[in-house]
């Protein structure tokens, strides 16, 4: 079978080394394997993305040498697919609606997730129609999910366990506003391209079994999942976007692609010492085997 990958950024800003980082092992990933790469925008925040970012994020691949196959629509065109999936799930009565408040679950002592997200309590799991319709409100909608433990084999991290129940709870799938959330809109569009293989960052390995359980549900196969380092700053600090001096546009003005693939193979194991290299020939030396596990700290 053909390896299937994907680039999945999020265009509310430029990419910064970490979102290179992820993106060049997902294209190496792929290409070492004669597999193909899927793009694909997730917009679902129209307050903070922009079809502005979309364009530099396509050009700052290009300039890198990670090319693509073929774009799938953005996320913000899709709601009446992801329409076609959420009424399955209500329809088998795996929904429920959810009129707690952002305010009300932080006031909620349980326990909370890596991702700031809480183990919901279960608070509006059986409210009777009567209780609903008090509310007088639209309704944010939560899936159940059952008492069973998820397992993934990581590529990078190795084994992973999360019992949906005790350290999730019943999560959100649609919000009060109507917009999909990650979790439903990653499954159906990385199952609807065939993807095969899902690489990102560390940060989301907490993700991957809402995913398992929603690709369950919808009926399509798990992914490979390899969870890559997260790439610390010179001080110790997770790089973000409001690091500027490290955004493909500052790095852009300073370094060639070759530097910058050259520098980050280094520091994750994939090069015995930073030189520069392309992407294409980055792709001849890649192996799982070779890429450190802990987060790199990065000096460029
Ligand atoms: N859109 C997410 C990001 O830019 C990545 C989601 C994913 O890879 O599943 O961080």
């Amino acid at each position: 079978m053909t390896p299937v990958g994907r680039f999945a950024p999020t265009p509310s800003g430029r990419m910064h080394l970490g979102n290179v980082f992820a993106g060049l092992i997902a294209w190496l990933s792929v290409r070492s394997a004669g597999g193909e790469m899927v793009l694909r925008m997730e917009d679902l925040d129209t307050q903070r993305t922009s079809g502005e970012y979309a364009d530099l994020l396509r050009e700052d691949l290009r300039w890198l040498g990670l090319n693509w196959d073929r774009e799938t629509p953005p996320q913000s065109r899709r709601s009446r697919v992801y329409d076609g999936y959420f009424e399955s799930l209500r329809d088998r009565g795996l929904l429920y609606p959810c009129y707690c408040t952002r305010s009300r679950l932080h006031s909620v002592n349980a326990p909370h997730l890596s991702d700031g997200t809480y183990v919901y309590p279960g608070t509006c799991r059986d409210l009777t129609p009567a209780q609903r319709a008090a509310f007088g409100r639209e309704p944010a909608w939560r899936v159940r999910v059952p008492d069973r433990v998820w397992e993934l084999e990581d590529r990078v991290q190795g084994v992973f366990r999360q019992n949906l129940q005790t350290d999730c709870g019943d999560f959100v799938v649609r919000r009060a506003d109507g917009v999909y959330v990650y979790q439903l809109a990653v499954t159906v569009d990385d199952g609807e391209a065939g993807v095969t293989e899902v690489v990102r960052g560390m940060d989301l390995l907490g993700s991957a079994p809402r995913q398992m359980y929603l690709q369950e549900l919808f009926g399509f196969p798990h992914p490979q999942y390899a969870h890559v380092p997260m790439l610390l700053s010179a001080d110790g600090r997770r790089l973000s976007k409001r690091d500027r001096d490290l955004d493909m546009g500052a790095l852009r003005r300073r370094m060639t692609p070759e530097a910058l693939i050259g520098t980050l193979a280094g520091a994750c194991g994939l090069l015995d010492r930073p030189e520069p290299i392309s992407a294409d020939e980055l792709a001849m030396e890649f192996s799982w085997e070779k890429l450190r596990r802990e987060d790199i700290r990065l000096t460029v």
